[in-house]
């Protein structure tokens, strides 16, 4: 069983296993972006994995996404 989800940067569908705890980290597969499961009102929810809001908020989490993109860069250069 898992559960799906569209990830909030690239809309990729995530699948994740039902017995993923909240709070774990859920990296997308095709954008890499750090997600993080999140229980919120009583719902999964995908959110930001850096500053831990249960909802990604493009606006608020531009700033992660920066740290994001940095890390992206450094994968893709492999010196991660
Ligand atoms: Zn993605
Ligand atoms: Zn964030």
């Amino acid at each position: 069983m898992s559960i799906e989800f569209k990830c909030p940067i690239c809309e990729a569908d995530i699948q994740i296993p039902d017995n993923t705890k909240p709070g774990e980290r859920i990296t997308c597969s095709s954008c890499y972006a750090q997600l993080g499961l999140y229980k919120f009102h009583g719902k999964w929810t995908i959110g930001c994995a850096f500053c831990k809001e249960p909802v990604f908020d493009p606006a608020a989490c531009e700033e992660c996404e920066r740290r994001h993109e940095r890390r992206k860069k450094l994968i893709e250069e492999g010196r991660l």
